[in-house]
C-alpha cells in the first residue's frame, strides 16, 4: 500500500529513522543506492532527488546525465538492523528524466511497461514465485571470500550438522521482519548451498523482493563472517545456484488463468499458449535469464540444471516443469534462470515470450516425459529437443535474432545490454586460464 506523506513523516519520527536508503537497479542487476539523511525526506517525497545517470551501467551518456529519483512509496521498508545509529528505511525508486518521463533505460520502468501490455490483454497480474539459491563461503582475516564453503552438508540436512543453519535462520527472521512471507528455507544439494523460497507476488513486487532478498542475505552472512554469493557456478564439479521462476497469469477476477479443470492435465489453453511462447523464445531469453559468462558453466548435464528446451509435467530435467499443484497454485516453473539475472529484465523477457505465445496461439510443443539426459542424441533429434545456448556468446546471438525478447527490453536497454555483454564475453575470450595451461603446455 502507498503510504501518505504524513504517515511516512510520522513513522520516521516514531521509529527513530535517521537515514533513507533510496534504491534502484542498473541494467546489470546491481542495486544502486543513495543514502540520504532523514532531513531530505520531503525533498525525496517531492521527487526532487537528482543524480548523475552517466555513472550508472547501461543508463546514459554524459550529455544527458541528469536524472531524477521518484520514490515508489509502496516499497517503503525499515531495515531490521543498525538501530544503534538510528534506523535506516529504504524505498525503491523509478528513474525519471528531467522532463518527468519514466526513463526507458530503468529496468524497473521497463517491467512496468511490459506489465501494462499484459493488462491490455485482459490479465491483472503476472505472479512470480522465485526460488533463489546461494552459497555461503568462509572469509579470510581480511574479510575477503575464500573458496572454502561453510559446511559439508547436503539436501535438507539439519542441525547440528548444518552450520549454515543459524545464519539461514537469521536471514529468514530478517526477511520476515521486512514483510516477506517465507515459505521454505533449506540446505540445498551442494555443500554450503542454501535456498529460501518466498511466497509468490505480482511481477514488480517479486522483482523488488529478489533484490531486497539478495541484500539481506549478504548483510546477514557478513554478520556471521561468511560471504554469500549468488554467482551461478562458484565451484566446478558440484551443483550451481539457480533461481527457478514459478509463474502464472491471474485474471481480473483473481482467478488463475492457467487452470482448467476440464483439461486432461487441468491446464488451460492460456497455459498451453504461454508455454508455447516460452518454448519458442527460450534461447533468446536465456541471454537475459543467464546473463553472465559463468551462467553457462551451470547449464551443463549432471547438476540438476536444465540443458534442453523442453517441458514436462513429471520430470525435473527439462527447462520447464509443471508442478503438480492445480487450482490457484497452477503454474509453470522455469528452471534455467539463475540469480545473476536482473530480475526486472528476466521477468519482462519471460512474460513477453509467454504473451507472444498467447497472441499467436502458439502450440506447446516439446513436451518430453522421459529423462532427456538419458536419451541418445539421435533420440533427441527425433523428438526435436533443442539445446539451450551453451555460451553467453551463443545466447546473445539468439537474442539478436528474436524481436519479441528484444521488445521486452526496449531499444535503450537492448542496445546497452548487447554492448556490455559483448564486451564481457570478449574479455573472457581473451583470458588464458589455468585449465588451458594444464592441458596444453606440455602436450604441445
Ligand atoms: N541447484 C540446481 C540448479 O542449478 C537446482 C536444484 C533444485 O531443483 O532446486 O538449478
Ligand atoms: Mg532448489
Ligand atoms: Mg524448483
Amino acid at each position: 500500500r502507498e503510504l501518505s506523506k504524513d504517515e511516512v513523516r510520522k513513522m520516521v519520527k516514531d521509529e527513530n529513522i535517521r537515514f533513507l536508503r533510496v534504491m534502484f537497479t542498473d541494467m546489470l542487476g546491481t542495486i544502486k543506492s543513495v543514502d540520504l539523511p532523514v532531513s531530505q525526506l520531503d525533498k525525496l517525497m517531492d521527487n526532487k532527488i537528482m543524480f548523475d545517470g552517466s555513472s550508472i551501467d547501461g543508463f546514459v551518456r554524459i550529455e544527458e546525465s541528469d536524472m531524477y529519483l521518484y520514490p515508489d512509496m509502496s516499497t517503503w521498508l525499515v531495515f531490521p538492523w543498525g538501530a544503534e545509529h538510528g534506523k535506516v528505511a529504504r524505498v525503491i525508486c523509478s528513474v525519471q528524466t528531467v522532463d518527468g518521463e519514466p526513463f526507458a533505460g530503468d529496468p524497473r520502468n521497463n517491467l512496468k511497461r511490459v506489465l501494462k501490455d499484459m493488462q491490455k490483454m485482459g490479465f491483472k497480474d503476472f505472479n512470480i514465485g522465485p526460488e533463489p539459491e546461494f552459497f555461503l563461503f568462509k572469509t579470510d582475516e581480511q574479510g575477503n571470500p575464500t573458496q572454502t564453503v561453510n559446511d559439508q552438508e547436503n539436501y535438507f540436512d539439519m542441525e547440528p550438522a548444518d552450520r549454515g543453519e543459524d545464519c539461514r535462520r537469521d536471514i529468514v527472521l530478517a526477511l520476515e521482519k521486512m514483510g516477506f512471507d517465507v515459505e521454505a528455507a533449506h540446505h540445498e544439494v551442494a555443500p554450503g548451498q542454501h535456498e529460501v523460497d518466498f511466497k509468490y507476488s505480482d511481477a514488480l513486487e517479486a522483482a523488488d523482493n529478489i533484490q531486497t532478498f539478495k541484500l539481506i542475505v549478504k548483510t546477514i552472512a557478513k554478520k556471521y563472517g561468511l560471504h554469500a554469493t549468488f554467482m551461478p557456478k562458484p565451484l566446478s564439479g558440484i551443483n550451481g545456484s539457480g533461481m527457478h521462476l514459478n509463474m502464472s497469469l491471474f485474471t481480473q477476477n483473481g482467478d488463475n488463468a492457467f487452470f482448467d479443470p476440464e483439461d486432461e492435465r487441468q491446464l488451460s489453453q492460456t497455459a498451453y499458449h504461454f508455454l508455447g511462447g516460452l518454448m519458442k523464445h527460450a534461447r533468446a531469453y536465456t541471454a537475459v535469464c543467464n546473463p553472465i559468462v559463468n551462467s553457462y558453466k551451470r547449464l551443463v548435464p549432471g547438476f540438476e540444471a536444465p540443458v534442453y528446451v523442453a517441458w514436462s509435467t513429471s520430470n525435473r530435467s527439462p527447462l520447464i516443469r509443471i508442478p503438480s499443484d492445480r487450482g490457484m497454485g497452477t503454474r509453470v516453473e522455469l528452471r534455467s534462470a539463475d540469480p545473476s539475472a536482473n530480475p526486472y529484465l528476466a521477468i519482462a523477457a519471460v512474460l513477453e515470450a509467454g504473451l507472444d505465445g498467447l497472441r499467436n496461439e502458439l502450440p506447446a510443443i516439446h513436451e518430453v516425459d522421459e529423462n532427456i539426459y538419458q536419451m541418445t542424441s539421435k533420440e533427441r533429434v527425433e523428438k526435436d529437443v533443442r539445446n539451450l545456448p551453451d555460451t553467453l556468446h551463443n545466447a546473445l546471438k539468439s537474442l539478436a535474432k528474436d524481436e519479441v525478447v528484444k521488445g521486452s527490453m526496449g531499444d535503450h536497454i537492448y542496445h546497452s545490454f548487447m554492448e556490455a555483454k559483448t564486451r564481457e564475453y570478449d574479455a573472457y575470450r581473451q583470458h588464458v586460464s589455468d585449465w588451458e595451461r594444464q592441458r596444453y603446455m606440455e602436450k604441445y
